[in-house]
């Protein structure tokens, strides 16, 4: 499915400091380029799943990282 517009009926409008829209429930679809007030995991328009949280790779990378050290030890 494609961006068909109707996210935008779901846009987040408010303008607050960056890094607080996913505490305040706002998702991030990267395929509509858009941020929106939506409950679901999935985008309501084109199917693509949402962002939820801002830095979830780098942790990631860190956690993988702490891994490989203890295994050397
Ligand atoms: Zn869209
Ligand atoms: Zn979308």
């Amino acid at each position: 499915m494609q961006c068909n517009g109707s996210c935008k009926k779901y846009k987040a409008t408010d303008n607050t400091r960056e890094g607080g829209r996913y505490e305040q429930g706002q998702k991030r679809c990267n395929r509509c380029e858009i941020y929106i007030k939506w409950e679901g995991l999935w985008c309501p328009c084109c199917g693509y799943l949402l962002r939820t949280k801002p830095r979830g790779t780098k942790l990631k990378r860190r956690i993988s990282l702490m891994k490989k050290a203890r295994m050397q030890d």
